[in-house]
């Protein structure tokens, strides 16, 4: 069993800016408050229908219990279902529970008061049903267990030396059952709030390790998707998109592969060194971000290569050859210096045009701009060629032809 202070302990500790308390109380109040509902409606039948009992056990007190019954106990009854309604604490709504349960023993004790009749004693006995009702029937939080607990044997210890027939010992024999009843029923409502709350911080902690693994794995797929030098997407990140867009059964999956190669990279590489080698790689990643659209998937396929992934729904075979352009003139105006060739760093770029359908993979498609890319690099470098690789691309029409030095 929990130790007290340790529930204590474990309520007033905070998770973020609020309590433990706050967080659960607010976090079960519906389910707390459909079961307190519930439960007082069971109380207040068995409450009400006892004025039957009394009628039958104590005849001399009829009048006495239908009137405070019905007069003291009732209206409160029907207002308690009132604040139920309101929007405050599940917490305060259970002591109001509490308070209108000490009411019903105080009640019942001011009729019990009225009666001659020595079967009186022997039904005050059942006034311990009001330690049960406090502790293990409402299950409010413990600390108002226990305070309605006391209220409630203060009232029937006082009680019981003014009915009819009383003495020490019948108080001693009565005491010999309601003691036990008491401490042991709120050992119970106490083992109940810790349990309860012992299972509310086990699930709060299950979630927020759930919310921190949903984090960092997110944090891994975008780590697994992204090259480290550049930024750029990786290759998995592409074939992810292909994919995608292969299963887009909306869209036409009309695509344009970019292969895009930095000319004598090797040369600048041994002439101004690796670390200046990766810089000059990033600014041409910075320039071929700038020249596409957002809807372009623009990645590092290999050392010193690109690819652009451009789907092409909308715009023509010419609009993704103008692309490629582009993205060559913003290479060259970046006018990166290249010693080696008394130049400036350049790129030479394959175009392929195809549909990503059925027939036709990703792959097929690079091979094809891989192709149109060594015919630019065997044609002088510096310069963009293509390869129209599906029919359901339309060739260039006459005087269209695009040749962009
Ligand atoms: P070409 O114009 O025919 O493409 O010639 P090239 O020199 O660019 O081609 P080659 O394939 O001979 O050389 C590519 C060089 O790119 C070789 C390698 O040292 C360099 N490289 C590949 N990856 C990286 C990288 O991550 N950082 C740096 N600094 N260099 C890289
Ligand atoms: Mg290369
Ligand atoms: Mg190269």
């Amino acid at each position: 069993m929990y130790r007290f202070s340790v529930y204590y302990q474990q309520l007033s500790q905070r998770l973020g800016n609020v309590t433990v308390r706050d967080l659960y109380d607010s976090d079960r109040h519906d389910e707390r408050l459909r079961s307190l509902k519930r439960i007082t409606v069971w109380l207040a039948t068995f409450y009400f229908s006892y004025t039957l009992v009394d009628i039958n056990l104590l005849p001399d007190i009829t009048l006495r219990s239908v009137l405070l019954r019905g007069l003291i106990v009732g209206p409160p009854t029907i207002m308690l279902f009132a604040y139920y309604q309101r929007s405050v604490s599940i917490r305060r709504k259970e002591l109001a529970g509490v308070c209108q349960a000490c009411l019903g023993t105080l009640v019942w004790c001011a009729v019990l008061l009225g009666s001659n009749d020595p079967n009186v004693l022997n039904y005050f006995y059942a006034g311990l049903v009001f330690f049960l009702v406090l502790t293990i029937v409402i299950t409010p939080p413990f600390e108002y267990s226990l305070y309605g607990s006391l209220f409630v044997f203060a009232c029937l210890y006082t009680t019981i030396w003014f009915l009819e027939g009383a003495n020490a010992r019948y108080v001693l024999h009565h005491l010999s059952v309601g003691m036990p009843v008491l401490v042991l029923s709120l050992m119970a409502n106490y083992r109940f709030s810790a349990e309860s709350l012992r299972l509310y911080l086990e699930k709060v902690s299950v979630e927020q390790l759930r919310e921190e693994l949903a984090a960092r794995n997110a944090e891994l797929e975008r780590i697994s998707c992204i090259d480290p030098l550049t930024d750029l997407a990786n290759r998995r990140a592409l074939a992810l998109r292909a994919k995608a867009l292969k299963r887009n059964v909306s869209a036409s999956r009309r695509v344009a592969i970019i292969l895009i190669d930095v000319d004598n990279f090797k040369a600048y590489n041994d002439y101004y060194g690796h670390n200046e080698g990766d810089s000059c790689l990033c600014a041409v990643a910075n320039a071929l971000r700038s020249a596409c659209d957002t809807n372009d998937v623009v990645c590092r396929y290999g050392g010193e290569e690109f690819l652009v992934l451009h789907p092409n729904e909308t715009s023509s075979f010419k609009s993704s050859l103008l692309l490629a352009e582009s993205i060559r003139q913003y290479v060259i105006d970046i006018a990166i210096p290249h010693q080696p060739t008394n130049g400036i760093v350049s790129v030479s770029v394959g175009v392929c045009c195809g549909s990503l359908d059925g027939s036709t993979s990703l792959q097929t498609l690079i091979k094809s701009a891989d192709e149109a890319l060594y015919q630019a690099k065997r044609e002088g470098r510096n310069r963009v060629c293509h390869n129209i690789h599906s029919a359901t691309c339309p060739p260039l029409a006459p005087g269209e032809t695009m040749n962009p030095l």
